[in-house]
């Protein structure tokens, strides 16, 4: 992975290979976006690309180097995460006192503190005087989720990197690189913004059964019986952990609805669930488009009434018979 091809963030990337080209890094970052959009590979690669002696300005993630970063036992290269729920001043102090010995290699040191925004009133002002003043040759790199939560006289002395959530294009392009079936790898990227979230989905079982049982039952809401009725009081008869899963259950089912909806109005270059365009043309013939724009409606209401703590097997039930009576 060059500068060039991290996909996550293509323009955040761009900006920090232009300033190591041009030897204009800022002392301190912070990297600032939501889990899973590459703030912590994105900031070892900073690292990396200091240190690196095969690429200039950029890491080839071979040599010895690069392998010792990602390893975490460079000795010039210090990634520090809170100490339970915050980072405490003694994690800083000793941070600062790491990060003023000389250097072992290379006269450059650099530091990744990982949740910014969990830093005690102390261990904030502590690190802000250090931040004001940085030791020769010292590169900080801050990461939140929430910048809002950052102590705004930090925030002054920082760059600050805006990571954007990932494109459900990247995730399934990386899921699908990684082997997982194009057809889960679309659906959990439509799911989740999150990478690791979306690879847990796709690596679970429930998963796929879940969507299975979407598939089944929008197929038996269009037989006028008590079908779809039976497989939901079975789904919650079996599974315990349902509740918790049920958000991604409706989930699943709107995405499943709109792909039959494309299906009718032929952009089927735009399913989510590609790998089941059988089934989903099939199914377009027996649902009218009305039907699914207010199955979709109803499916939206249904997932806010359980989060306002409906009883989830009833608003289910109560949402195929709404389906059904149309
Ligand atoms: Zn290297």
């Amino acid at each position: 992975m060059t500068w060039k091809n991290i996909s996550e963030q293509p323009r955040v990337a761009e900006l920090l290979a232009g300033s190591l080209r041009h030897d204009r890094l800022a002392h301190a970052y912070l990297f600032a976006g939501p889990r899973g959009s590459g703030k912590k590979k994105i900031a070892l690669h900073l690292a990396k690309s200091l240190f690196c002696t095969e690429l200039a300005g950029d890491a080839c993630g071979e040599c010895l180097q690069c392998r010792r970063i990602d390893a975490g036992n460079h000795p010039d290269v210090h990634v520090i995460v809170p100490d339970g729920a915050t980072l405490k001043i003694d994690q800083v102090r000793a941070l600062q006192k790491e990060m003023m010995m000389r250097a072992v290699e290379s006269g450059r040191k650099v530091y990744v503190l990982e949740h910014a925004d969990r830093m005690t009133t102390q261990a904030a002002n502590s690190l802000l005087k250090f931040l004001e003043e940085p030791p020769a040759g010292v590169t900080a790199i801050l990461l939140t989720e929430n910048s809002h939560a950052v102590l705004p006289t930090i925030l002054s002395r920082c760059q600050v990197m805006v990571f954007a959530p990932l494109s459900p294009e990247v995730i399934a392009g990386r899921l699908q690189a990684e082997g997982i079936a194009p057809g889960l790898a679309r659906t959990a990227s439509h799911i989740t913004t999150h990478l690791e979230q979306a690879r847990e989905y796709c690596q679970s079982e429930w998963f796929a059964q879940l969507r299975n049982i979407v598939i089944q039952l929008v197929s038996e809401m269009k037989q006028r019986n008590s079908l779809a009725l039976m497989t939901i009081q079975d789904l919650f008869g079996k599974n315990d952990s349902l509740k918790e899963e049920l958000p991604l259950f409706l989930d699943l089912l709107i995405l499943w609805l709109r792909d039959i909806l494309y299906v009718q109005v032929g952009r089927e270059t735009r399913l989510i669930n590609s790998d089941q365009q059988d089934v989903l043309s099939r199914q377009a013939l027996v649902w009218t488009r009305a039907e699914l724009l207010h199955g979709i409606d109803l499916v939206m209401e249904t997932r806010k009434r359980i989060e306002r703590n409906a009883n989830p097997q009833l608003a289910l039930e109560r949402l195929v018979l709404q389906i059904q009576e149309g």
